[in-house]
């Protein structure tokens, strides 16, 4: 069976430095907000080409606290309006509602799955104050089309480089393309800690402080409360597995876009729609390779059958889910077609060619149910 995703294989890769690292912290005796972040944070800006990292518990929270520390700082208030692709991950949109602001779905580009940048300005209203961004799949969807539209309409552009560690656009790198981004080290990640994490970088010095306080119940002195803060702080256990995995990311990165390229090649089969690829190779991390098909449960049964795990990412838009009834009305084709159609193909680093072979095998072996 050609697996998914194997988390005990890929992390195997490092085990010795891991547990080295994780020895060295428990060895320590401090375990929160200690030397193991600090220098996270440091290498995490600095491999981003950013001023400011900060850690914190995950990736939803990471995006909660740059909305969150917008509100503190008076850039947002209740009800503003937040661009958000109709294609993504529900915790993208979560972070916007729960900061009681209101997200606006744009329909993807057909081809890319990410927010189309020429239907932003007929969402734009005067209550629009920002873009989020999501780089769904690994794929940048930042572009300077979005740039100009921000500029023009004097919104901020927030990123979800949750799925993107690493891609790199005209020099920039995926946390350094908006005014803050937010990660996740989701052990499936790109960048995986071994539970949960996250982070925000940003360029802007007040956004940076602002979230260091909140995400320590909202003070910066032990004592002194500025904020009405949360507890959502990167612990060092999670920082030092971290800080030894960011030294390989940009080498897994590679092996990903090498097996994206093989399947890219060898899979031709009419009834498969390839993901397009059609950007410059280094915006592309590739955290799915995601191929369309018309009838998706006989096109798994057969990979299924063939020895091919894969999944689906994903499987309900966030519009038809119970948690948004408000946009149960709202008519989005495009995204709709592409949570009916959407199969991804093992794209794990520890899997071999003549793995890639099988899979790609499979895929050309597909044929119409008779
Ligand atoms: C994983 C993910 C998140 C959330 O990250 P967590 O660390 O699981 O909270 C947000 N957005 C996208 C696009 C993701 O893939």
């Amino acid at each position: 069976m050609v697996t998914f995703l194997n988390l005990k294989k890929i992390n195997d890769l490092h085990r010795q430095e891991l547990i080295e690292a994780i020895t060295r912290v428990v060895d320590s005796g401090w375990y929160i907000l200690g030397n193991c972040g600090l220098e996270f944070e440091r290498e995490f800006a600095r491999y981003c080409g950013v001023r400011h990292a900060i850690g914190v518990a995950n990736g939803l929270d990471a995006l909660i606290l740059i909305f969150r520390a917008y509100r503190e700082l008076g850039i947002l208030t209740d009800g503003d309006e937040v661009l958000v692709p109709a294609n993504t991950y529900i915790a993208s949109i979560l972070a916007v509602s729960a900061n009681r602001l209101k997200p606006v779905p744009v329909e993807p580009g057909p081809g890319t799955f990410n927010i189309d940048p020429d239907r932003l300005e007929e969402k734009i209203t005067k209550r629009t104050r920002a873009i989020l961004v999501v780089h769904l799949y690994g794929r940048l969807g930042y572009s300077r089309k979005m740039g100009e539209v921000a500029e023009k309409h004097g919104l901020k552009i927030i990123e979800d480089s949750a799925q993107s560690h690493g891609a790199v656009l005209g020099g920039r790198r995926a946390g350094n393309l908006g005014d803050a981004s937010g990660f996740s080290f989701y052990p499936t990640k790109n960048l995986g800690a071994l539970g949960d994490a996250g982070a925000v970088t940003t360029n802007d010095a007040k956004l940076a402080e602002t979230i260091a306080a909140l995400r320590n119940y909202g003070s910066r002195l032990k004592y002194e409360n500025l904020y009405k803060g949360v507890n959502s702080r990167l612990d060092e256990m999670q920082a030092a597995v971290l800080l030894v995995k960011l030294k390989y990311l940009d080498r897994e990165n590679d092996r990903r876009r090498a097996m994206a390229r093989f399947y890219l090649d060898q899979i031709c089969n009419p009834l498969i729609v390839l993901p397009d690829a059609a950007m410059p190779e280094e915006a592309h991390v590739w955290h799915q390779f995601v191929v369309r098909t018309d009838d998706r449960e006989s096109f798994q049964a057969h990979l299924k059958h063939s020895g091919v795990e894969t999944a689906i990412h994903y499987p309900i838009p966030p519009h038809l889910q119970k948690a948004y009834a408000e946009w149960s009305a709202e008519k989005l084709p495009l995204t709709e077609e592409i949570h009916r159609t959407v199969t991804s193909l093992p794209m794990d680093i520890t899997l071999e060619k003549k793995e890639w072979k099988i899979v790609s095998e499979a895929c050309n072996g597909y044929r119409p149910e008779p």
